[in-house]
């Protein structure tokens, strides 16, 4: 797969972000992007690890919240899309038609979203109020015709990986309840990814026609520029009334359920590799790491044996505690081309045994993370690399947060809102609420938009444009 006469990657992630994450992705053998049909990849073997070690993640947050899995086609036939006249409108012109046999007839459209797959199923199991609630979830593809620019991950034709919540309840109330606990099941999931996310409130008018409100998640790149990483979406009844999904209550009348819908993708790893990669490649926290360890012999003319011995040693001792753990043995290439492999690749932790630390009974540990090397007695070497993998995950998250924090600035003049983005920066200023107020940002120019308000509204301002008090603070910036 590799010519063994590998490049070194050295890119300056902030100064030439394009470059450096096209690089990141190609070195790391995450993904491959030749494929000839754009906004389309293929996922590789070491980058598909990584994604189902997410998706373990999230099967399990919701299984044992009693979401339970499920797989829905991917054509949608184009009566189910029709009825669902919005969504209809918003999604025949990107859609990818499905047209067969001699008459080249329409026989659907591959599902750029699930609602007109999934609730048309919903009106028939949907009875009575023991019918409710009902929470399901898939992980799946969307494909959407993106006419701008794709970028493997951050913009795709073919969106991979994506799961979606739905579910349905027979009051309001339980519908909110069903949001918080969606949002709490995210927090849990953003630790585990090392992935500081700020929440975010969206403006009605950009919410689904009917919804009552939508919550969205984002991400700060090194680029300066935020993407949305995931959403959850109050629907109320909009749907229901669209689809027609109606229950009989105990007052034996029939009722429109509430709705909920939640969906988040493989854009959470573009995140991951752009926010912790540094100049040698990306670095992968170690929680969703397919392998925590390399361990690389330092090859010495006579000791081959000897050391290789002992780094099958070391080998199996981690393997029995259950870490991953692999021996890179390929004797055809030097240590130091195994070293920048590895480290483009992102594996937390080397492990070096050289004949100088097979004479001291030790081995050395290098951390991807700040390069920073440990050399410790062979007894210790579980509860040393047990203790460095957890360091390295809170550091990345630290130290990711701490970067997130810094980039957000607040402002009050419509002059420092451009000087906040072109330094990098994400700007945060009081508005009103109002969409004529809201309107002025886009006209700013240069890709600058609304991106949401902070849930946080305990401080007061005065609109940025109108002057009127507000709690509301709008966060303002451009975005993938
Ligand atoms: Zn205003």
């Amino acid at each position: 797969m590799k010519e063994l006469n590998i490049k070194i990657m050295d890119i300056d992630k902030k100064a030439n972000f394009s470059e450096w994450y096209d690089e990141a992705l190609k070195e790391s053998e995450i993904l491959d992007s030749r494929y000839n049909s754009k906004g389309m990849f293929i996922w590789l073997p070491y980058g598909f690890k990584i994604m189902r070690r997410i998706k373990e993640m999230w099967d399990k947050l919701f299984q044992d919240a009693g979401i339970q899995e499920c797989y829905f086609p991917q054509l949608v036939p184009i009566e189910y899309a029709e009825q669902n006249k919005s969504w209809w409108e918003g999604f025949k012109e990107e859609g990818y038609l499905m047209v067969t046999g001699k008459n080249k007839e329409v026989q659907g459209i591959i599902r750029p979203t699930g609602e007109p797959a999934i609730y048309p199923m919903y009106k028939l199991w949907i009875r009575t109020f023991s019918d409710l609630p009902l929470r399901l979830y898939q992980t799946t593809s969307s494909f959407r015709y993106e006419s701008k620019s794709t970028r493997p991950l951050i913009r795709d034709r073919e969106i991979t990986m994506w799961h979606e919540i739905h579910t349905a309840h027979a009051t309001k109330e339980e519908a909110e309840k069903e949001v918080d606990l969606h949002i709490k099941l995210w927090d849990k999931l953003w630790d585990k990814l090392a992935l500081p996310v700020w929440k975010v409130r969206k403006p009605q008018w950009e919410c689904f026609a009917g919804a009552v409100g939508a919550i969205e998640y984002y991400t700060l790149f090194p680029s300066a520029r935020v993407m949305e990483t995931g959403s959850v979406n109050n629907l109320g009844q909009a749907y229901a009334k669209e689809f027609d999904i109606k229950f009989k209550d105990t007052d034996e009348k029939e009722h429109f359920v509430w709705q909920v819908c939640t969906g988040v993708g493989a854009r959470l790893l573009a995140a991951i590799i752009s926010i912790h990669g540094d100049r040698k490649g990306i670095i992968v926290p170690p929680e969703i790491a397919p392998t925590k360890c390399v361990i690389v012999p330092i090859m010495f003319k006579g000791k081959e044996q000897i050391i290789l011995k002992k780094a099958k040693e070391i080998e199996s001792m981690l393997k029995k505690e259950n870490i991953s753990v692999f021996i890179d043995s390929r004797d055809e290439i030097a240590a130091g081309r195994k070293f920048y492999e590895w480290e483009a690749k992102g594996i937390p932790l080397r492990i070096e045994i050289g004949p100088r630390d097979l004479e001291k009974n030790q081995i050395t540990i290098v951390r991807r993370d700040s390069n920073e090397k440990v050399a410790i007695n062979e007894s210790k070497v579980i509860e040393k690399v047990r203790e460095l993998l957890d360091n390295i995950q809170k550091s990345l998250l630290k130290e990711a947060e701490h970067e997130l924090k810094k980039s957000i600035v607040d402002v009050i003049t419509f002059h420092d809102i451009k000087k906040a983005i072109k330094n990098k920066k994400v700007a945060r200023v009081f508005w009103c609420k109002s969409r004529d107020c809201y309107d002025i940002f886009g006209g700013i120019g240069d890709g600058i938009e609304g991106i949401g308000t902070d849930l946080d509204e305990k401080t007061n301002g005065k609109c940025i444009v109108c002057g009127k008090e507000t709690k509301a603070r709008l966060f303002i910036g451009k975005s993938y």
